[in-house]
């Protein structure tokens, strides 16, 4: 199938392992734009870049080769060949990441990898903005939110027993420059259907969206 499925909401709504459900479900691909932020993220770091001078971030967006693996049962991330899975998910990245997001130029570059990829077929892709901006014209939409406590909690687990209010703070100063920022602030697109995660379980909340696909 050619159907392209956008899931946006923010940290913690349960939208990584949902849409990796759906796309396993449906055979669809899976892209996880969050995670092609946080390698352009990880190549600033490494590069010695000061990710808070938006134009030294500018000025090397072109520099890193992004690829990302679409199966949905084991997702791949990787930057100038090298596997940064692990790496993108340890706190100086997601310290950083929300900053780098922010960079024109980053979305811009990162726009133009998203949608090479989604152009190549059916596919769940999950981000802040893929309704809205990346792939407007997606089939199906879906904002996830949840709770903050609960967003909190799975997240936390999700790092392997990180502190759950630690967790919280970080989640909710994401959000905040998330939905604040200039370019593609996190919003409801046009069209989207909007589920509240929090009283659902995860093959509840994967039910409800392949279902929507299927209408
Ligand atoms: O989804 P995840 O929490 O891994 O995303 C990390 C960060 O990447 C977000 O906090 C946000 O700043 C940025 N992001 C974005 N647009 C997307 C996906 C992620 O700005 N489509």
């Amino acid at each position: 199938s050619n159907v392209v499925v956008a899931i946006d909401g923010p940290s913690g709504s349960g939208k990584s392992s949902t849409s990796r459900g759906v796309a396993s479900r449906l055979g669809l691909r899976y892209l996880d734009t969050g995670a092609m932020f946080r390698a352009m993220t990880w190549f600033m770091l490494r590069d010695g870049v000061d990710v808070l001078d938006a134009q030294a971030v500018a000025a090397r967006v072109n520099a890193p080769l992004i690829e990302s693996g679409t199966n949905p049962d084991h997702p791949t991330i990787s930057v100038d060949g090298r596997d940064v899975a692990t790496a993108i998910r340890e706190r100086g990245v997601t310290n950083a990441v929300s900053p780098v997001s922010a960079v024109p130029e980053v979305r811009a570059r990162l726009l133009e990898l998203q949608r090479s990829v989604i152009g190549e077929g059916g596919i769940v892709v999950e981000g802040r903005d893929i309704g809205s901006v990346v792939w407007p014209q997606a089939a199906v939409k879906v904002y996830l939110t949840a709770d903050a406590d609960a967003r909190a909690t799975r997240r936390a687990a999700e790092e392997g027993g990180s502190d759950v209010t630690a967790t919280q703070a970080s989640l909710l100063a994401r959000d905040e420059i998330d939905s604040g920022r200039a370019t593609a602030p996190l919003t409801m697109a046009e069209g989207a259907h909007h589920i509240d995660t929090t009283p659902y379980t995860l093959d509840e909340v994967i039910s409800q969206v392949v279902a929507l696909v299927a209408e």
